[in-house]
Order: C-alpha cells, then structure tokens, then sequence
C-alpha cells in the first residue's frame, strides 16, 4: 500500500496540468473497484458553478459519457448540503430514499440504473482553512456505498487536492487573464467604432459604417432600418454585407418598396415597432411553419431560406419614447445565435448610431446655413461693388466720375508723400474747345455722342494705371502716378493728336473736334487744390495760345 501511495505521489509531483491531476484521481477512484461509475467536479466562475471535470459512467452508458463532460450546474442546487459537504461530510443517497437530495439525485439514480450514490466533497487545506474545491460522485448499481470505501477513496486522493486546489486557481487565474484582455480588445474595438461613426457626417456612410460593425460582430448579412412616415413604415435605408449574392441584392430592393402598415397583422417588424418589443427568431427553420403576412413572406422568399431575423425597435438615448427606427436583420447561411447579451450591444450601438446621425443632421444643417449665408454675403458684396461702381461712374462716359477723381488723388498724393522723392506724380486737365459751339450747331445729342468718342480717345491713350475722370461738363481730367511733367506732357499731345487724327462722323457729316490740355507734375507739400489750379492754368494758357494745343505750368 505505502508503495502505491508512494507512486501516487511521484505521479502527483510530475503532474503539469489539471488533467493530469485529475487523470490521477481518476485512476485512483477505479482502482478501488468498488463503483460502477463516478464524476469528478470542480467549482468554477467565482464558486458560483460546479463544472463536471470528468465522467466515468457504468459500462452500458460510455455513449452518454461526453454529454456529462463540462456540464455545468449553479451551486445553489445544492444549498441544503452545501453547508455540510464544506466541513468535510459525505452523503449516500439510496435508491427509494431521495426525498432529502435535489431531484437531480433521484433522476440520476434512475437513469443511470443505480443502487446508490454518493457524494463527497473535495477539500484542500489551504493556510490552516479548509476550502472546498469540488465534489466527487460515486456511482454503485449492485450495492449501497459504504462511509468506509468513501473515507478509502478519499484517504488516498487527499494527497493531491493541494496540488488540484493550486492548479485549480491557476486555471481560474489564465481565464481570468483572458476575459480581461478580451474585453480590453472590445473595448477597444467599440471605441473605435464611436470614434469612426462620430467623424462621419454623410448619413448613408454612417449607416454603412453600423451595418459592417454587425456584420462583423453577429453573423448578420442584412440589415434594413424602418422608420414611420406619414402612418407608414417604410425602409429608410438597407445594407448587405455582400452585394454579389443575389439574395442581398434582393433584400435591398425588397427593402426600397416595401410599406408597412402599422399593424400588428402587417408583420413582425410593424409588430415589433408597436409593442416596442425585440422580435427575434433565432432559427427561421423553426418557424417556417407560422402564419405570416403578405410582406413578411415576400421578404423571406427574397432571402431564400434565411436562418435569423431580428426586429428590435431602437430608442433614442435622449427622447426615451420615442422610437427613431426600427432595426431589422437577418443572416442568410447560419444561425446568428442573437440572445440577450447580444441584443444588448446591439442597442448599445444603435445609441451611437442614433447620435451619430443627430450629429450629422445638425452639422449638415449648420453646414447649409453657413453655405446660404456665405452666398448672401457673396450677392451683398457684388451688390455692393454695383453700387460703388455706380456711384463712382460718370454714366454718359463710362469714365470715373469727379468724386473718384478727388479720392485717388488723395490717396495717390499720400503715396507720393511716403516714398518721398522717389516718385512722380502729374495731372492733365483736358477741354473741348469751342464745344459750346458743336452743341449750338449740331444739338445736345450729337453733344452726348461727340463727348463719348472724346472719353473713348482719350482713355485710348492713357496707361492702365492712369485714372482717366470726367471732372464735368466738357472737361476731363486724368491722374498719371509715376509720371513727371514730361510723361504727363507726351500723353496729353497723344491724346490732341488722336483727335485731331480722328474725324467725328455726324448725321454724315465729318466733323474736327480739338482739346486742348494743361498738365502740372506734384510738387512736394503741395496742396491738391493748388496741384489742380496749376493745371488749369495750363489749360487756360493752351486756350488763350490758340486752343487745340497742350501747355504744362
Ligand atoms: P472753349 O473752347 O473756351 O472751352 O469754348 P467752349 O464753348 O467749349 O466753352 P464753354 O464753357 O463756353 O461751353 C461749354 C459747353 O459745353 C457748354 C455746353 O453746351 C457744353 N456741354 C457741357 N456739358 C455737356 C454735356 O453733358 N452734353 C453736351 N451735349 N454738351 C455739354
Ligand atoms: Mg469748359
Ligand atoms: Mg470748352
């Protein structure tokens, strides 16, 4: 026997996994040859469950072995004993005397064709307390287990429940380490969503955006989101996850002319959307047999033999009542397998989707309101710039008028100021002559027309930055930046010549006009008033010279 003990603790000592160690008790148990069949279970999750770690059943049940494999059960299904296996007692149970054990006892007895079982706890002696780690079940379909093949039994697998105990917690500490880091990962995974659907602001993009996510996670291949108008429920948008599948291509159309009425017989989803309740149907397979609207069969028929669908009304996370639409699914091969903790995500990103496309609307507006004002501000620019060329145009002539005159020349003689000494600046005053005459002998209107073709010639001559003005009347005057006397002096003799050369042709008859002109070149601190009187007395020279000449002071 020491021997025995003695290999079991080598094997104890080499062991490198729980099911090493549970091979060992195992083995320990069959050794003892007095049972049929036994179970080895251990606690798991947090001491809620126990979870069946291995099965050996009686001979004529090895084929249902791997259904007892991993089966689980809660704890609290054996509440009433829990208090006593925990100080180390066992329980036989016989056939015909149940009445005291869960019924999971009795039924086991009868299933399994036995006399008696029995249960007896695994404890380990961890710092001076004693932890219960599990539950060995013995099986017996000949005679009653006896206290002393339990206390056998345990007397020997005593010695490992230390090391079960340790790997036990082990395990329990790498899934653990698991759940933590897959739900980082999701957590990841979902910020990444919020963070995508939030940059978004086309509507159809964010629908998109949603529709991958489910795919992704579920195995949806469909969606459509319904949404009330005008009493009716129509589909706002539909998405596939691959539109080379003809029946995704269907669901699509389907999706663009089907109305609902808002009626429970209309279907599921108008069904869904009035009792503000999820409708999901886990395998269609099961429920092909139902009775089902007009539209609900063409929808299904589209999708050939579709395996889930799922109706779930979806709230809006600010207005609690209120149901912005409905989201309908439906996966085509295989079963999505949708249950609560499922439905719960999906609402959860509906929330976002919902506040995403609240976002989206609001900048879309925003964004519209900025388009209309940026062009009314645009018309009241170009209003504006009319009404300024109004303003500062001479309408016979097209030429600026004198009040523009006066603002360049104020402004051009500041400039002047400022580069002192490094530039010119000149003015030429330009008179018709005799037009007091032209007006007498051919009329006001041939006046207009003659004064036009005068405005013509002389801006003819003039350089682009030369403001050419009519200072009134029969009288023009022009503004030459950078010009001395001399440039003012050569451009005011092109302009005579130009009509000198230009014959004025009216009612048929060919008609001479002269100017004649006086240019003055800015001098330093002069005002502008004495700058224009110096021209004008240029010009008063010209005409007293004989006119159809040019004079500079
Ligand atoms: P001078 O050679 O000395 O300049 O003789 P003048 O006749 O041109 O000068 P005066 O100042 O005596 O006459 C100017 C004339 O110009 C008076 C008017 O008949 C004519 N006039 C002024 N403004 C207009 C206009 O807008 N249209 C027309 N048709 N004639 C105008
Ligand atoms: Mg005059
Ligand atoms: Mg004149």
């Amino acid at each position: 026997m020491d021997e025995y003990k003695n290999n079991i603790l080598t094997s104890v000592c080499a062991a490198n996994s729980l099911d090493d160690l549970i091979s060992i008790l195992s083995a320990i148990i069959s050794d003892t040859g007095y049972f049929d069949g036994f179970t080895i279970a251990l606690i798991c999750d947090n001491d809620r469950y126990m979870r069946i770690a291995l099965a050996s059943l009686p001979e004529e049940f090895r084929a249902i072995e791997s259904a007892y494999n991993c089966y689980q059960f809660p704890l609290t299904a054996y509440e009433k004993h829990i208090a006593d296996y925990r100080k180390g007692n066992s329980k036989i149970i016989r056939k015909g005397f149940t009445d005291d054990f869960p019924k999971q006892a009795e039924n086991q007895i009868q299933k399994l064709n036995l006399e008696s079982m029995a249960i007896s706890p695994i404890i380990a002696v961890e710092r001076l307390s004693h932890e219960f780690i599990g539950a060995l079940t013995f099986y017996s379909q000949k005679h009653v287990i006896t206290q002393n093949e339990i206390d056998e039994v345990q007397g020997i697998a005593g010695y490992l429940y230390q090391s079960l105990n340790a790997r036990l917690k082990l395990e329990h500490m790498d899934e653990n380490r698991d759940l933590i880091r897959s739900a980082s990962e999701e957590q990841e995974k979902f910020l990444d969503f919020i963070v995508g659907i939030n940059s978004l602001t086309a509507i159809d993009l964010i629908y998109d955006k949603f529709a991958r996510e489910l795919f992704d996670r579920f195995k949806l291949n469909c969606l459509g989101f319904f949404q009330e108008e005008n009493g009716l429920l129509v589909c706002k948008r539909s998405v596939s996850s691959n539109m080379k599948d003809k029946r995704c291509i269907g669901w699509n159309r389907f999706c663009d002319d089907v109305v609902y009425e808002i009626n429970p017989i209309a279907g599921a989803i108008p069904t869904s959307y009035i009792q503000r309740a999820n409708v999901i149907l886990n395998d269609m397979k099961d429920a092909i047999g139902l009775p089902m609207s007009e539209n609900d069969r063409r929808g299904i028929q589209v999708l050939g033999n579709p395996r889930t669908f799922i109706s779930i009304p979806v709230h809006d996370p600010i207005i609690k009542d209120q149901i912005p639409f409905v989201l309908v699914g439906w996966s085509l091969d295989e079963v999505a397998d949708i249950g609560e903790p499922e439905i719960r995500v999906i609402e959860k990103l509906c929330s976002f989707l919902i506040s995403s496309i609240n976002n989206a609307n609001l900048y879309n507006t925003v964004d519209k309101q900025k388009n209309e004002i940026d062009s009314l501000y645009h018309d009241l620019e170009k209003k504006a710039e009319m009404l300024n060329e109004l303003a500062t145009t001479d309408k016979l002539t097209g030429l600026k008028n004198f009040a523009y005159f006066q603002e360049v020349l104020g402004r051009k003689v500041s400039e002047y100021k400022r580069c002192a000494g490094e530039q010119f600046l000149s003015i030429v005053i330009i008179d018709i002559d005799h037009f007091k005459i032209f007006n007498d002998t051919y009329g006001h209107v041939n006046g207009n027309n003659a004064l036009e073709r005068v405005a013509e010639l002389i801006s003819g001559e003039a350089r682009d930055m030369d403001v050419v003005c009519r200072y009134g009347g029969e009288e023009f005057i022009i503004v030459l930046p950078k010009s001395d006397i001399n440039g003012a002096f050569s451009f005011a003799e092109r302009a005579r010549k130009a009509l000198e050369k230009n014959i004025l042709i009216i009612e048929d008859q060919k008609l001479n006009i002269s100017i004649s002109a006086g240019c003055a070149e800015y001098m330093p601190d002069e005002s502008t008033e004495s700058f224009i009187k110096r021209a004008d007395q240029a010009l008063y020279k010209a005409k007293e010279g004989g006119r159809n000449r040019v004079e500079k002071e």
